[in-house]
């Protein structure tokens, strides 16, 4: 026979639901995606493989970007060309018929060294292919539901090849898969609304400063989101990565050189001075520091979510990033 329940019963039940639903939506309301820590290292593991053209360790890289890709729900292609020697570059796109893009780069090339096959290039290429995939990994519910055929903006993630220059004795002959994008137009140029590029991430103590005075609002964004995540206990302890600083005369030559000379805006996510271990064997897993990597990849993340969320029409980056500030809609 049931025995009727107490009111009391009901009453906790009610309020234990409510407490629930309210922590789940405050939950929700702070952090809109989760950072897949266990994801972004076996990525990264897979990634950390010497990898210059024409080696095995290239072709599994470039076949397991795709193959990521194509999980992550992109429209993926290979865009093979010749300069010397075979080159792919890879590419991902979501909403290919939207009007405007936010293009993020990185290049998956590693450079031959001449003192060994060891060089797994960590920083240079590594840990910027694996943050632009663990961004799509964390956004994956968004992009999947309310981003998707959104007419105004599209996301193009592009993995360079070519941007390590295979003569050892010139260093001219690099950045061919940025070029070749940019000559051959994978992607219209004019509708490429802003082209990001990342390189040597994950060095200790390094800081980014702004390098162009048109995407200088983008740049600020960045700082700004490093300080609210800091505020909201959402990062590891870590020195300021991002500096609300004009260092526009000491860019360092990267893959979005090509699109700068096209007059795409640019943004440049790279550390003020190279990574001590830049183009040795000391570039590793080991050596990386990663509290950097790890608030890195919550910035970067938090930053394309929020300029895609925000997005409603074409921005133009004029002098002053008027239009961008425009968009710091509520
Ligand atoms: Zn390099």
């Amino acid at each position: 026979m049931a025995t009727k329940l107490p009111t009391k019963f009901w009453i906790y039940l009610i309020l234990g639901i409510s407490v629930f639903l309210l922590i789940r939506s405050y939950w929700r309301h702070t952090h809109p995606f989760y950072q897949d820590e266990a994801y972004f290292k076996k990525t990264l593991n897979t990634l950390l493989r010497p990898r210059s053209p024409g080696t095995p360790g290239h072709s599994y890289v470039r076949e397991f970007l795709l193959l990521e890709l194509k999980h992550l729900g992109f429209v993926t292609s290979r865009r093979e060309f010749i300069d010397t020697i075979a080159y792919t570059n890879v590419v991902g796109v979501m909403n290919a018929e939207a009007k405007r893009f936010l293009l993020a780069s990185c290049h998956y090339d590693s450079k031959v060294l001449p003192t060994g096959d060891n060089y797994v290039s960590a920083t240079d290429g590594g840990v910027p292919c694996a943050m632009l995939l663990n961004m799509a990994k964390s956004l994956e519910p968004y992009l999947r539901n309310d981003f998707l055929d959104r007419p105004d903006i599209g996301l193009v993630l592009v993995f360079f090849d070519g941007h390590e220059s295979m003569d050892i004795e010139d260093e001219t002959n690099s950045l061919n898969g940025s070029r070749r994008f940019t000559d051959v137009e994978t992607i219209p140029l004019n509708s490429i609304e802003v082209a990001i590029a990342i390189n040597l991430i994950g060095a200790p103590d390094a800081i980014y400063m702004a390098h162009y005075e048109n995407t200088y609002k983008l740049h600020e964004r960045l700082a700004d989101i490093e300080e609210e995540l800091r505020s909201a206990g959402q990062l590891s302890k870590c020195h300021k990565l991002f500096h609300k600083l004009k260092d526009y005369n000491a860019d360092i030559e990267d893959d979005h050189y090509s699109f700068f000379a096209e007059s795409v805006p640019v943004l440049h996510l790279i550390p003020h001075t190279f990574p001590a271990v830049s183009h040795t064997e000391k570039d590793n897993l080991k050596n990386l520091h990663w509290p950097t990597v790890q608030n890195m990849n919550a910035i970067f993340t938090t930053f394309v979510y929020d300029y895609l969320k925000k997005h409603v029409h074409p921005i133009s980056f004029g002098e002053e990033s008027a239009e961008y500030e425009s968009l710091q809609i509520p």
